[in-house]
């Protein structure tokens, strides 16, 4: 692999460079100092490699995004050749580029009959702060502007601006820096292995799905019907856990929004582009969200891309009576990333890998991974697509958890990392989102390197 000269350094340069002047996002910088930094140098297909030569199986594809994989020609020449042509030109003061308008033109094609237009952003952040500004727009164009309160979920992750944040249902975030901005209110997630003991005690799956999706309409109540904007929710939540709700909870939330005339979002940033083997996971779950965000999947994350799909409910009443909207980004409709994103739904359909995730991987690896609960410490395994978690756990029968000072997650990652996996750890939950374009035969590498990486782990824990 023929590296440009700032590349070629010693892993110990590296880290020595990035300990001196890199503030990573995420990242405990003490707890990195001990270890040095782990430098990702190139791609192929499922795989990374380190500055060590190390093959890792990227199981997560980057961060839910690489999902044709890595090192895709197509996209690579739609970038270069559109920095030929036109590297940059705005969207903004009744101007457009080629690809910009020919992408919005694909993605309403793509997307559920409601969709026709798009409001383009370079992130999931981004796009879900657009949507704070699209919904409360929209109710004052109504005449409500009273409808101010976004519902969204505990342990939901929508992005790391201040508004994103505050959406998202993340304590840690929300503890540092005065979060959630007013105006957001949090109701808890339908994750039955972990309401165990309290609302799910006793029902069956699809029982307790009802009652999750319920909490909605008592926050509701609680809030007046009449303040009520939007409901945000990830079709499947990632980040806090790849957490697959139960059949009956999207019916009836669809129903509650439906009830009281309030906003459905879809946060489509993690489950869209064929994620959970349908393009969208409202589609897999069955809703008919009024916006939509995308980002990550839509340019695999070859470059920076998001956007929210504004369904007609919307689009009309800011179209027809809205004048100006007063917010954009710089980078709204980038036309390099508008071209690789045309070049990524390409592959997306070229290869059917829609088709595939449904039919053949996804049902695949739902039944690899049912093979690991013979496993001593798996209590659960959920997937969706391809998306799936591992819940680990002390005591099956019991269901009972692992103390948090083992912080068990944390040393499984920790043995998937030497073992040249990549799987992320959610407390005591493993999750895998891997490229779309994974063969059986990768699946079955991947749930071997899983297995291997329990093993070690519960041999240390026991
Ligand atoms: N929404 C969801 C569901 C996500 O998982 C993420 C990122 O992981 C975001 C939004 C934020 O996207 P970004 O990191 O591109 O701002």
């Amino acid at each position: 692999m023929d590296l440009p000269p700032f590349a070629r350094r010693s892993t110990r340069e590296w880290q020595a460079a990035d300990a001196a002047h890199f503030l990573h996002p995420f990242t405990d910088h003490q707890a990195l100092a001990t270890k040095g930094v782990r430098v990702i140098t190139h791609g192929d297909g499922v795989y990374v490699w380190d500055s060590d030569g190390r093959r890792i199986f990227d199981a997560m594809s980057g961060l839910w995004c690489v999902n044709v994989g890595y090192g895709q020609g197509a996209l690579i020449e739609a970038a270069a050749q559109q920095m030929r042509t036109l590297p940059y030109y705005n969207a903004f003061f009744q101007t457009t580029t080629p690809p910009a308008t020919a992408l919005a033109e694909r993605l309403a094609a793509v997307t559920p009959a409601q969709f026709r237009h798009v409001f383009f952003s370079s992130s999931g952040s981004e796009a879900n702060d657009t949507v704070i500004r699209l919904v409360r727009r929209y109710w004052d164009l109504m005449g409500q502007p009273e409808r101010k309160v976004i519902v969204s979920r505990l342990n939901a992750y929508h992005g790391s601006t201040m508004a994103a944040a505050s959406l998202g249902g993340m304590a840690a975030m929300h503890t540092q820096g005065g979060l959630p901005i007013p105006g957001i209110a949090h109701i808890d997630q339908p994750h039955f292995w972990a309401h165990r003991h309290g609302a799910a005690k006793g029902l069956s799956r699809e029982e307790f799905g009802v009652v999750a999706a319920r909490w909605l309409e008592e926050k509701i109540a609680e809030i007046g019907p009449d303040k009520v904007a939007a409901f945000i929710g990830e079709p499947v939540q990632g980040a806090g856990g790849v957490v697959v709700p139960p059949s009956t909870y999207w019916p009836e939330i669809q129903r509650i929004c439906d009830r009281h005339g309030i906003l459905l979002v879809s946060d489509e940033v993690v489950c869209g582009f064929g994620r959970t083997g349908r393009w969208w996971g409202c589609e897999t779950f069955g809703t008919r969200p009024d916006l939509m965000t995308f980002a990550k999947g839509v340019t695999s994350g070859y470059v920076p891309l998001g956007g929210v799909m504004v369904g007609e409910r919307v689009a009309r009443v800011l179209i027809e009576r809205g004048g100006e909207f007063e917010h954009g980004y710089t980078y709204s409709g980038h036309p390099v990333a508008c071209a690789v994103a045309l070049a990524n739904l390409d592959v997306i359909e070229q290869q059917q890998l829609v088709q595939r995730v449904r039919e053949d991987t996804g049902p695949y690896l739902a039944q690899q991974l049912a093979n690991l609960l013979d496993h001593p410490m798996v209590g659960e395994v959920q997937s969706c697509g391809l998306m799936a978690a591992i819940q680990l756990c002390r005591d099956i029968p019991l269901r009972e958890s692992f103390a948090p000072e083992i912080a068990i997650g944390m040393a499984c990652r920790g043995h998937c990392f030497d073992n040249g996996l990549v799987m992320r750890a959610v407390g005591d939950r493993m999750i895998v989102a891997p490229p779309l374009i994974m063969t059986r035969a990768q699946v079955d590498e991947m749930c071997g390197l899983i297995r291997q990486a329990l093993d070690r782990t519960y041999a240390q824990a026991r």
